[in-house]
């Protein structure tokens, strides 16, 4: 069977693409190379801009009960502080229970997955006009192929031209009970990184850390003795991390992570999400980000196949809306990640956050989209 949309990735761009395609009419088959629900590492916050999307999307969200966030709490090693409202806000979900109800809604949908299959590669016949992809399960047909897999797959080392070399980072997360207001969202830098703290459903939070893996390395790779050694430089992070109770028997973790651009698109198919270019999650946004690009490829993609535009058109339009809105965004996103990892830039920053919370907002700002 030829089907008229391929998704390499379900991940949460992958699944919300997968939807919004569906229920335009089109067959669509996700090829994922995991399975359904799954623990990811993530600060698991998700800007208000996105709610109405994903929610429209997956109504069986509103079976929850998510904590509305609105607040903004900093601290630094040196122990400034700073808190601030955020005009948006957003809420807290955890990814187990986001891409469970997302890949449920798409079953229902009708959506064909592949799970537990790995995509290698794809060729695009010129004359049948269709892309056939070859994955660790055979080898599927389709009009369209839409990359979501994600920061580190086997098709970003296919294209190496668009790699940005930089700084590796390491990403840490576990669930945990503790006695906060979840009406914060919290990010509390240490040396080498910075470590978000944010609620979810059934009253949990999630805390999650990045850092730089030289930091991981100074301490023969050792998990705890970073946490000793780095994290509780930060007073704040030593009493949160004595004070949890930790629900997950080990931390989440996952290594070499990048803020890379890369393409959106390519002749031979359409890059969303972190396959298009991961922003560092300081700013708290890659998955609104990889939620307005399913938004936009969804709605492109069928005006292609309903004739309105060219193929060429698709790529064009697609790659101007993924440059104009996220472009700057990422590598703004970059300098804040910097910013954020060395404490002495850090105590500067919240040292002037404070006589001008202005900068703040406005830094807030340039780093969150508007609602879709
Ligand atoms: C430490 C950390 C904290 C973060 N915190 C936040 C936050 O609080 N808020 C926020 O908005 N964003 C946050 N982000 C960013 C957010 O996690 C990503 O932007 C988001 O996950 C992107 O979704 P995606 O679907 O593009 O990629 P992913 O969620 O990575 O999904 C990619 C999928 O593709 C699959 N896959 C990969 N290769 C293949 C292949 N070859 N074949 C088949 N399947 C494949 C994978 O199994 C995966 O399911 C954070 C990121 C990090 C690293």
């Amino acid at each position: 069977m030829r089907y008229d949309v391929a998704i390499l990735g379900g991940g949460l761009a992958g699944l919300s693409l997968s939807i919004d395609l569906k229920r335009r009419g089109y067959t669509v088959i996700v090829i994922e190379k995991g399975e359904y629900p799954r623990h990811k590492v993530c600060g698991e916050y998700i800007s208000m801009e996105s709610h109405e999307y994903l929610f429209g999307l997956c109504p069986a969200l509103t079976n929850y009960e998510l904590p509305f966030i609105c607040q903004f709490k900093l601290s630094s090693t040196g122990g400034l502080e700073f808190q601030t409202r955020l005009d948006l806000g957003g809420f807290g979900i955890s990814r187990y229970l986001l891409e469970e109800q997302l890949f449920e809604e798409a079953g229902r949908q009708g959506v064909v997955f592949m799970l537990n299959s790995k995509a290698y590669e794809t060729h695009y016949n010129v004359i049948e006009e269709d892309h056939t992809i070859i994955s660790s399960k055979g080898e599927f047909k389709a009009r369209v192929v839409c990359n979501a897999t994600g920061r580190k797959s086997n098709f970003e080392t296919s294209d190496k031209q668009t790699r940005i070399k930089g700084s590796n980072y390491i990403g840490v997360k576990y669930h945990v009970r503790l006695d906060r207001d979840p009406g914060f969202v919290e990010i509390h830098n240490f040396p080498g990184g910075y470590c978000g703290v944010s609620s979810i459903e059934d009253n949990k939070t999630c805390l999650c850390y990045i850092v730089n893996s030289k930091k991981l390395n100074s301490v023969g790779n050792s998990i705890p003795e970073l946490e000793k050694v780095y994290l509780f430089k930060n007073k704040r992070l030593r009493k949160l991390f004595t004070q949890a109770e930790f629900l997950l028997k080990d931390p989440l973790t996952i290594s070499g992570i990048n803020f890379n651009i890369k393409r959106p698109a390519t002749e031979n198919f359409f890059n969303l999400g972190d396959a298009a270019g991961s922003i560092a999650p300081v700013t708290g946004n890659g998955m609104s980000i990889a939620l307005r690009s399913a938004s936009v490829l969804a709605s492109l993609v069928d005006s292609y196949f309903s004739k309105q535009i060219s193929r060429q058109q698709l790529v064009q339009n697609y790659t101007g809306f993924w440059n104009k809105e996220f472009s700057t965004r990422v590598k703004l996103s970059r300098h804040f990640q910097k910013l954020s990892e060395s404490p002495f830039l850090a105590n500067l920053s919240l040292g002037l956050f404070k006589p001008f919370p202005s900068l703040a907002k406005s830094m807030i700002r340039h780093t969150h989209g508007a609602p879709f």
